[in-house]
């Protein structure tokens, strides 16, 4: 399937928070508990416009940003993940996840990506398999 022709991108941040990388050997300094100032990017496809002219309304998000926010009170991000290290990558594809499972349903258009951004050089991107829906 194509591209969408249009796609709208909301950033959201920074959320802070914290997550160790027990995955990697000893003596690595992302092993130990630290925390990220994150910043995540969700980007939403439409073939058509919808209402005014929106791939989605931006406050349909709004839902998104709230849980993001959520993870600053948790004692860290390992607690969201269990037997797998909580990267930036699987925090995109988490992220995309409860995307679908809370905004999606009731939102226009259609989840093309997630990036997160650990630190100003640092970042990982996921994007979901289409949906097997013509647009
Ligand atoms: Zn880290």
């Amino acid at each position: 399937m194509s591209e969408p022709r249009y796609s709208v991108t909301r950033r959201i941040g920074p959320v802070s928070a914290m997550h160790a990388i027990l995955g990697l050997p000893e003596g690595h300094e992302c092993r130990n508990m630290h925390g990220h100032n994150l910043y995540v990017e969700v980007t939403v496809g439409a073939g058509e416009l919808t209402g005014p002219g929106f791939v989605v309304d931006f406050n349909d998000l709004a839902p998104l940003e709230e849980y993001l926010r959520s993870w600053s009170r948790l004692e860290s991000l390992n607690s969201l993940f269990q037997g797998q290290d909580p990267t930036v990558e699987r925090l995109a594809e988490h992220i995309a996840a409860w995307y679908g499972r809370h905004i999606a349903p009731g939102a226009n258009g259609e989840l093309v990506a997630v990036t997160v951004h650990e630190n100003e050089t640092c970042s990982a991107t996921f994007r979901p398999a289409p949906q097997a829906v013509p647009r």
